[in-house]
């Protein structure tokens, strides 16, 4: 079994529900279990917020969701071109935030990490970032 979507949306915290509403239902044709469905959303939820509010920080820019479905795992990708980090190892360590006034806990990767399997990091500074994960 293979399938694929990719979907390109503006930086707007009004897409991060939609973002992972549609990766819910591209997930649907796996027959997963509710919990499963629950984790890939949060997972999907917090990799678009970071875009959302480290990446761009209110600037206007899109937002690259890809999934792909083979056999019964689901990768599901989200690139931005914003700000991108500098230290990933630092920026995925539990409770480590550049927002601490905005009521960012850093935990963002850390739930990302706990909710898939598996969880990839490609950032650099000015470039951008893409954050890949699989269940
Ligand atoms: P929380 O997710 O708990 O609200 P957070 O977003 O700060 O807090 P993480 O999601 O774990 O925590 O991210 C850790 C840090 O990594 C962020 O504070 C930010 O500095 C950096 N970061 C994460 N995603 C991006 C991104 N797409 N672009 C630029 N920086 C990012
Ligand atoms: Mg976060």
């Amino acid at each position: 079994r293979k399938n694929a979507m990719s979907l390109e949306f503006d930086s707007k915290s009004e897409n991060e529900s939609f973002a992972r509403i549609v990766v819910a239902a591209f997930a649907a044709q796996l027959n997963p279990t509710i919990e499963e469905i629950a984790d890939i959303k949060t997972a999907v939820s917090e990799a678009v917020t970071n875009s959302i509010i480290h990446g761009y920080d209110g600037r206007e820019g899109k937002i690259v969701l890809t999934c792909a479905i083979e056999g019964s795992k689901i990768t599901v990708s989200v690139m931005d071109k914003g700000r991108g980090i500098e230290d990933i190892k630092q920026a995925m360590e539990p409770l480590y935030t550049t927002k601490p006034e905005m009521e960012r806990s850093g935990m963002g990767f850390a739930f990302m990490e706990a909710f898939m399997d598996n969880l990839e990091v490609i950032s650099a500074p000015e470039e951008g970032t893409t954050v890949t994960m699989t269940k």
